[in-house]
């Protein structure tokens, strides 16, 4: 239920003129006939940002908006209110201090529940408004399986450690089982935080943080102390960040899979905090079918690594596994005949027979000036991790010019903005036009468990506006999702795949580019020259049952 009327949300961003008022028209009306929140339609419209729009809303009634994604939600707080509870009413405790208890809900019109909640804690209760999205990714949160099992692990290492006096606490067991865990629950991040009492550790598990386990706060000295003992780090320094890099081996079956883990210590005012990125063999290993290119978008990518110069270019926001891409197309590069160089901040993966050079500002060895020494190393092929300046847009593109194979990675939203956004870098639409192969445009999705997968029948009126017309008119489509299982944390989703829209250059492009024509020409006419865009990738992915809708549009709002 939406917690507003659509026409008075009309009015509010009218006023605002944010909006174009024709297009804000056209979408009362289809939320109007099609019985659909307006925050909706605009949302898959792609018209305002979520964080935006909720503002907009909660000032709208009168309910401050709450980004929950921005929130470090503890444990203990969430479950101040029942999973059960939180699930049914779509409710979230997100912070508990003097004031009350902090709770985020969708429908801010449900008084019901804020008194039974006021009632049950013997706390005020302070209300905010939140999205559905939002409060969805919290109430994945309650998923306690690992945390449980973990605990246990932990506790009889603890228990050890403090049995015997004399006796050493088994710090190093501890950190390793920390790392194995996470390594076989896939995490991609490993968080230890000190608290005020205790030592949180969280994991990030496809894309988003969960509290696995409290360790008692007396260990969380010799941890840090452990961890940068293993990363070469200074044991005696406490009050500056410092980055290091662990290999760590890790026994799996009857091999031993090694894994690169990058370290970054901080100081806090509660003391050092870890974040650990596990980098595995296993994502080192990705070919670029098992990160979901189809046939034929690998046949272009190929054709452009084949040329012996020119740029290939992937773009998407943090976390689109750009690099992941880059690397796997190295890896096809990557024979003795050729010298490949790269620039990165940071070196994410190892890559054998490959020269990396890692960013490093101390130094003052930018991207720009580790570039400069590069090309005088006579390379090939050149990785350069980001274009984040004109500087190094500049010397990227005419090493290019100059016979050099270019990899790069740039933040834009989709494909065509890559030459907007290099024209505003100050490179000549000519050299764009003249330089660039192809263009990768990515984003991450979630795929459906195997072990849980179910299909459902989905009404074609259901489905979202944006996306009905690449489905048969037919009344049920048949969809797939997760049901949720142990396997998967109950979420209904293990591990990520890539979905992606890839633009190739040709004649007309690279007129329009020097004609700087803007984003959406360049769109219509990769489009009419045989782009799939990422949206069509993802619908065909949802099709196939890798992954689900909710997904997709997750991504593609990005
Ligand atoms: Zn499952």
């Amino acid at each position: 239920m939406a917690a507003y009327k659509n026409v008075d949300l009309f009015s509010a961003i009218n006023e605002l003129h944010i909006v174009d008022e024709k297009i804000l028209k056209s979408c009362l009306s289809v939320s109007d006939n099609c019985n659909l929140p307006l925050g909706e339609i605009i949302l898959s419209k792609d018209l305002l940002s979520e964080d935006n729009l909720g503002k907009i809303i909660g000032d709208l009634i009168s309910v401050p908006y709450v980004n929950l994604t921005e929130v470090n939600i503890l444990s203990e707080v969430l479950h101040l209110i029942p999973k059960k509870v939180a699930q049914v009413q779509q409710i979230i405790a997100f912070k508990n201090d003097e004031k009350g208890l902090h709770v985020a809900t969708s429908d801010p019109s449900n008084t019901q529940i804020i008194e039974f909640l006021s009632k049950k804690t013997g706390k005020s209760i302070i209300k905010y408004f939140s999205s559905q999205s939002q409060i969805n990714k919290a109430l994945n949160l309650y998923s306690q399986s690992i945390t449980k099992a973990f605990d246990e692990i932990i506790a009889k290492n603890v228990q050890e450690a403090k049995g015997d006096k004399n006796a050493e606490p088994p710090i190093i067991k501890i950190v390793d089982t920390i790392l194995k865990y996470a390594y076989e629950n896939n995490a991609s991040d490993v968080h230890v935080e000190p608290l005020e009492e205790s030592t949180l550790v969280r994991f990030r598990l496809d894309g988003i943080l969960h509290d696995i386990v409290k360790l008692p706060h007396e260990l969380d000295s010799q941890i840090v102390t452990r961890v940068k003992v293993m990363a070469n780090l200074r044991t005696d320094e406490h009050q500056e960040a410092q980055d290091g890099k662990i290999n760590f081996q890790i026994q799996n079956g009857n091999q031993n899979e090694h894994l690169d883990i990058r370290i970054s210590v901080a100081p806090t005012t509660k003391g050092e905090k870890i974040v650990m990125r596990l980098l595995s063999e296993r994502t080192r290993h990705f070919s670029l079918s098992d990160l979901g290119f189809v046939d034929e978008d690998l046949k272009k990518v190929e054709d452009a690594y084949h040329l012996p110069h020119g740029m290939i270019l992937a773009t998407g926001p943090t976390g689109s596994g750009k690099t992941t891409t880059l690397y796997a197309i190295l890896k096809l590069i990557n024979t003795r005949k050729v010298n490949i160089m790269t620039i990165e901040d940071p070196v994410e993966y190892q890559v054998e027979n490959v020269n990396q050079i890692q960013v490093n500002i101390k130094t003052d060895l930018t991207f720009a000036r580790g570039l400069r020494s590069i090309v005088r190393q006579d390379p090939d092929v050149i990785l350069v991790g980001e274009i984040r300046d004109e500087e190094t847009a500049d010397i990227s593109v005419n090493s290019a010019m100059t016979g050099h194979l270019v990899l790069s990675s740039l933040h834009t939203n989709d494909a065509v903005t890559t030459f907007p956004r290099l024209i505003d870098m100050g490179v000549e639409p000519y050299l764009i036009a003249t330089t660039v192969n192809v263009v990768i445009a990515q984003r991450l999705v979630r795929k459906i468990c195997n072990k849980c997968r179910v299909t459902i029948d989905v009404p074609y009126d259901k489905l979202d506006k944006q996306i009905q017309k690449y489905f048969g008119k037919s009344s049920k489509q048949l969809l797939y999702h997760g049901k949720g299982c142990d396997i998967c944390h109950k979420t209904g989703y293990v591990g990520r795949i890539g979905i992606y829209e890839i633009l190739l250059m040709n004649e007309e492009l690279s007129q329009a580019i020097v004609d700087k024509k803007n984003s959406y020409d360049l769109r219509k006419i990769s489009i009419k020259s045989g782009m799939r865009t990422m949206l069509e990738d993802g619908i065909e992915k949802v099709k196939q049952g890798i992954t689900t809708i909710e997904e997709i549009l997750r991504v593609t709002k990005e």
